[in-house]
């Protein structure tokens, strides 16, 4: 998911400042979204990744409580030669081998830092060439087939490109020594072209075949809207990648068909039968309640079920609203000096699509109503309040706001 989204008080934003709805791992990769990244740390859980990166030789990092969730854009230290080293492993099908700067030593047992299947289709990702991080001077150039990714650090202060094809891996770092960041320091424009610049020189040796699929990476049919194993509802399809061992084999949860009552246009409940009662089944495209909010703000059509018959609206359970702001679990301080208009705080909620109305309460008192995905602000006043969102079937969201002076 590509949408704002805030965790305890950090919006992650993308580069642009733009949003792009629902985007394969793939785009996400390539175009070097920042949110969906922040999303799937989120997800796992900041711990995971920190355990990879220490495991994969990492030396310059402090303790984990130092790093929040900005640690999965960059938000850590690190230096060219243990980066480049663990793209080299992303070459070797995963295994890592520790640096050497002798070829008379041999070789210590390799660390596997990512499963064959992995490592194959991240490479896969990586060697997709027109893409939005091609250096423009290389644009109508042919280019020598690599894997590579590019980053520029917060406050432009590191430019850095890493490719590897089967035989080298070439690491480019352009910066200050001081460390001092300059307005147009960027990793496509200033350190891709010489990454580029030498593999054409390295890449005089055609004899070495390209990366093969590992046995566990293969092809199937997935719906093109979900990413998902397609329903039968699904359509259209596209072709991905996935890895026998591990990829999840869930039934597209999007594409769904609903019971309707053809006299009132009124939805039913599943496995509704009445003998009084004609039926007919309707297929509707249901986005995950934050991306149909975003799509809906951004003037995107996105379906909405007919409303559920009317002496069933209380009686199902259904996916309640989900609070965006204000966050659960954070402490919201009144900053002196500033007029307190200036400091409302944000009421935001998503919910599914058959939602149209959300009714907010503070502390037990009706305050307004939105739509979905509309926002309301709040005049912060010191202490602790409850804030309780319900949307027009009775499901409701509560979070706790702590205000301090
Ligand atoms: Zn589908």
């Amino acid at each position: 998911e590509d949408v704002p989204v805030l965790f305890s008080g950090y919006s992650p934003e993308n580069y642009d400042s733009t949003y792009s709805g629902l985007v394969s791992a793939q785009e996400a990769l390539q175009r070097s979204l920042n949110v969906p990244a922040v999303n799937l740390l989120a997800a796992l859980g900041g711990e995971a990744l920190y355990e990879l990166l220490k495991k994969a030789g990492f030396t310059t990092l402090t303790p984990v409580n130092h790093y929040g969730l900005p640690m999965v854009l960059g938000g850590c230290e690190v230096n060219l030669l243990e980066l480049t080293n663990l793209y080299a492993a992303l070459a070797g099908g995963g295994k890592k081998y520790p640096v050497q700067t002798r070829l008379d030593r041999g070789n210590s047992p390799p660390l596997t830092v990512f499963s064959p299947g992995v490592a194959y289709i991240i490479t896969e990702i990586l060697t997709e060439v027109r893409r939005p991080d091609l250096p423009t001077c290389w644009e109508f150039t042919t280019l020598p087939k690599v894997a590579w990714k590019t980053g520029t650090s917060y406050g432009h202060k590191d430019a850095w490109s890493i490719g590897y094809n089967p035989r080298y891996t070439v690491g480019v770092w352009v910066g200050n020594f001081s460390g001092e960041g300059r307005a147009g320091l960027s990793g496509a424009e200033m350190a891709a072209p010489l990454l580029f610049a030498i593999f054409a020189q390295l890449n005089s040796d055609t004899t070495v075949s390209w990366f093969t699929p590992p046995v566990t990476v293969k092809k199937r049919a997935v719906c093109a809207v979900s990413g998902q194993t397609p329903g039968p509802f699904c359509t259209p399809l596209r072709s991905d990648y996935y890895l026998t061992d591990c990829s999840p084999e869930v039934e597209c949860t999007f594409h769904q068909t609903y019971l309707l009552d053809p006299a009132t246009g009124y939805r039913l409940p599943p496995h509704y039968y009445s003998a009084a009662r004609v039926t007919a089944e309707q297929v509707y495209l249901q986005y995950p309640p934050r991306v149909a909010a975003w799509l809906e703000a951004n003037g995107q059509p996105v379906e909405t079920l007919p409303p559920l018959l009317p002496e069933w609206q209380k009686l199902l359970p259904g996916g309640a609203p989900v609070v965006r702001s204000p966050s659960a679990d954070y402490i919201y301080q009144i900053r002196r000096g500033i007029p307190l208009e200036y400091q409302k705080i944000c009421l935001e909620a998503a919910a599914g699509n058959d939602v149209r109305q959300l009714y907010w309460f503070i502390d037990g008192e009706f305050y307004g109503q939105t739509k979905p995905g509309e926002r309301l602000f709040y005049l912060p006043e010191p202490g602790r309040h409850r804030v309780i969102c319900q949307d027009d079937r009775g499901r409701s969201a509560e979070v706790k706001l702590e205000i301090i002076d």
